[in-house]
């Protein structure tokens, strides 16, 4: 099989290319490369199953002749990063419902199969923890900036399934809890790079809040694992699945394991959110995932717990940084 992936050099993007690849498939990639970077596609360079192309998921001539070339699309481009959402609010908006409408409307055009990946942002402040795929979207006000993002997911997904009921598009919706491993950036924010660079540095591990909010963080492989499974399994067409990792763990918590892995030199600072964020800025407190739908139809279960992932990511940023005083989360 030939597939599409656009925002194919993001974090998670990359993996996924490479996880193809390795499957035997050929791999056209899609990237403007506004946050993704080559870098997470440089051990595919040269590779004869491998085509990169730089353009925008808006640019409708593309898209449509990229999709027309493949027999499937992993849709991943989009705004990453609460803290480019919350700064750039036009351009997260118009990315991610153009870029899918582009994207949506190439495939139907040509009959391809599309699996949109979308967020758990999209659950909002919903009190019910953990996350099922049938709870409600309780979404904060709109003079809040951080909604911005979590709406224009929810209404790519309904644009999707609206595919889905009125033209039998093959769509299947991934909805990604927090993904980290190697090679994330901590530059948009990201909890998990940014804490290990703060403490390979042996600079104060900047925690917002009173870091007694939570997350559950899923290794990258183990979520490019349930994509591929998700894109190749017939009932889970016109689907919408949770992927992650259901291990929860304060921001705290998280600051102090981290602190003790890169070699405990670090302080653990608190930082009131006003300093840490502009304005539109809202914290989720709770964010777990309900991992049983998944479970039941592709038998996923994540493979990596928080310290499988923590070494992960510390021995990468070693490698990538010998001297990792040098590191930066700026
Ligand atoms: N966070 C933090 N310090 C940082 C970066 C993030 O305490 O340097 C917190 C952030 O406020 C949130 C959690 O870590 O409560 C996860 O943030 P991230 O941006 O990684 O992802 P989110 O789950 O908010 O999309």
């Amino acid at each position: 099989m030939r597939y599409l992936v656009t925002g194919g050099a993001g974090f998670i993007g990359g993996h996924l290319c490479e996880r193809l690849i390795a499957q035997g498939h050929e791999v056209l990639a899609l990237d403007d490369l506004s946050t993704g970077s080559f870098d997470n596609l440089q051990r595919l360079d040269g590779h004869e199953r491998f085509e990169f192309r730089c353009a925008s998921v808006l640019e409708r001539r593309v898209v449509e002749r990229c999709v027309r070339e493949c027999q499937g699309v992993y849709h991943l481009a989009s705004a990453v990063g609460v803290k480019l959402v919350v700064d750039q609010p036009v351009k997260t908006i118009e990315t991610i419902v153009g870029g899918t409408e582009v994207v949506l409307n190439s495939c139907a055009r040509y009959r391809r199969p599309v699996l949109l990946t979308s967020t758990s942002e999209v659950y909002g402040k919903s009190p019910k923890v953990p996350f099922a795929e049938s709870d409600d979207c309780v979404m904060g006000p709109t003079t809040t900036r951080r909604w911005a993002y979590a709406c224009a997911k929810a209404l790519d997904e309904f644009h999707a399934l609206a595919y889905w009921h009125q033209a039998r598009l093959p769509v299947v919706i991934a909805r990604l809890f927090n993904t980290v491993g190697p090679r994330q950036t901590g530059r948009y924010g990201m909890v998990i790079p940014r804490f290990v660079a703060q403490g390979l540095a042996g600079e104060p591990i900047t925690v917002y809040g009173d870091g007694r909010q939570s997350r559950c963080f899923a290794h990258v492989k183990d979520v490019v694992g349930a994509l591929c499974g998700l894109m190749d399994h017939p009932r889970a067409r016109g689907e919408v699945f949770n992927i992650g990792n259901d291990q929860e763990v304060t921001i705290l918590q998280l600051a102090e394991r981290v602190r003790d892995l890169t070699g405990g030199r670090s302080e653990i600072r608190l930082i009131p959110y006003h300093e840490a964020y502009t304005v539109g800025f809202e914290d989720m407190m709770r964010r777990v995932p309900d991992l049983s739908k998944i479970r039941r139809l592709i038998g996923y279960r994540p493979t990596y717990d928080l310290d499988a992932i923590l070494r992960d990511v510390i021995a990468e940023a070693q490698a990538a940084a010998p001297g990792s005083s040098t590191l930066s989360t700026s």
